[in-house]
């Protein structure tokens, strides 16, 4: 862990809200697959797609800075 990392913090909150952006779509398509409306189900299905690719985009981004930043402070 890093402290007072300001890019880790950063980060870290992007995450926390491109997960519940993901969840609220996850939700709503749960709530449309349940009812049946296919047309909320064909507009949901890419959004979520979408969330869920940002959300490891961020992950990813996170698990680089963290490699990175450890290879700093190992000085090797
Ligand atoms: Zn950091």
């Amino acid at each position: 862990m890093h402290h007072e990392c300001p890019e880790c913090t950063r980060l870290w909150s992007e995450y926390a809200l491109a997960t519940r952006h993901y969840l609220k779509l996850e939700r709503r398509l749960a709530t449309a697959e349940l009812s049946h409306n296919q047309a909320v189900i064909d507009e949901l299905r890419p959004l979520l797609k979408s969330a869920f690719d940002e959300r490891s985009e961020i992950r990813r981004l996170i698990d680089r800075h963290e490699s990175q930043s450890q290879a700093g402070s190992a000085g090797a």
